[in-house]
């Protein structure tokens, strides 16, 4: 039997396990959280404090919301530490298949016998990871967006024999922070919305590296078309260039297929530490990207 979730653990505090732990602890959960670097809560604030200014919609927290619940968040140099007596863990490290498995493994071990697994991955079902644990019932993915731009939504999806009861939990954790549960009937790789950005992010990087257009004209064509204060780039920008770079990858390697292969350009930015807002460079400068500027939409 599932335990109600009270607690809840994140391992990986780097952008979004940052805003899943703080959100979580504004919320009421008693909240704890691991990374092997421990700055990382304090770097990230930084960032998210950056992606509210650039953000167009109300934020779900405000900057001093996201600290002060910050503080609520107990942070432990060891994992065991941080998911002792938890009901939930969710790890939100690297996008990398192994790690993830590693992760995983170490959570099973540690986390109490009921508690559920998530991963916050971008791309990779659960099913790939589940078998480094032997709990697969209690294993899901749980994909969060960026709450600090004010998407309080999640994909969940199952894995090859995920529980319903797990399901079910993990969505009425979500809807009481606020949350839209985004259900994925049959297990695909990106799952519900991010399949659509993903999309996008492989159709306009390739346009962009192979030199058929100006990435700013595509991103003023899209904030023209959609209204929104950024175009992919710019988004791109947001989710961290090392991030998009990973999660391409994966799909590179799942398929093979030289068209999901991410263009060396991309590379080169992340080798050269241009990784957008978190490093204050990527296709825009920070704090003052070009697309904010008056002007951008009509040069
Ligand atoms: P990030 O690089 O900001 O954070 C990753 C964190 O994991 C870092 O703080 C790092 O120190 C920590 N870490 C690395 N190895 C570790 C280990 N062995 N043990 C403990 N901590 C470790 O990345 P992010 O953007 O927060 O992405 C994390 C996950 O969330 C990825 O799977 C990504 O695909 C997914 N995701 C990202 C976004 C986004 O907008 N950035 C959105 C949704 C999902």
């Amino acid at each position: 039997m599932i335990r109600k979730i009270k607690k809840v653990a994140a391992v990986g505090t780097g952008i979004m396990g940052t805003q899943i732990a703080t959100l979580a602890a504004c919320r009421g959960y008693e909240v704890s959280a691991h990374d092997r670097d421990e700055q990382a809560i304090q770097r990230s604030l930084e960032s998210i404090r950056a992606i509210i200014e650039l953000s167009w919609k109300e934020p779900i927290l405000t900057p001093e919301e996201w600290e002060r619940g910050a503080q609520r968040v107990t942070f432990f140099e060891e994992l065991p530490d941080a998911v002792k007596g938890a009901d939930l863990v969710i790890e939100a490290v690297p996008e990398d298949l192994d790690l993830k498995r590693e992760i995983f493994e170490q959570m099973d071990r540690y986390a109490p016998e009921r508690a559920i697994l998530a991963t916050n991955s971008s791309s990779i079902p659960v099913s790939r990871i589940e078998t480094a644990t032997n709990r697969p019932q209690l294993c899901l993915n749980i994909h969060f967006y960026s709450l600090a731009m004010g998407v309080n939504m999640a994909d969940l999806m199952g894995g090859r024999s995920t529980a319903p009861e797990t399901l079910d939990a993990a969505k009425a954790w979500l809807r009481s922070m606020g949350c839209v549960a985004l259900p994925v009937k049959k297990e695909i790789k990106g799952f519900c919305f991010n399949r659509v950005w993903r999309a996008i992010k492989r159709e306009t990087l390739h346009m962009w590296a192979e030199g058929f257009v100006d990435y700013k004209d595509i991103d003023r064509a899209w904030m023209i078309a959609y209204g929104t204060p950024q175009g992919p780039f710019g988004m791109m920008d947001r989710v961290g260039l090392d991030v998009v770079y990973a999660i391409e990858m994966s799909y590179y390697h799942e398929t093979g297929n030289i068209r999901d292969c991410p263009p060396k350009a991309l590379k080169d930015m992340v080798d050269q530490n241009k990784l957008g807002i978190k490093t204050k460079e990527g296709f825009y400068s920070y704090p003052d990207p070009e697309y904010a500027r008056p002007g951008f939409i009509l040069p």
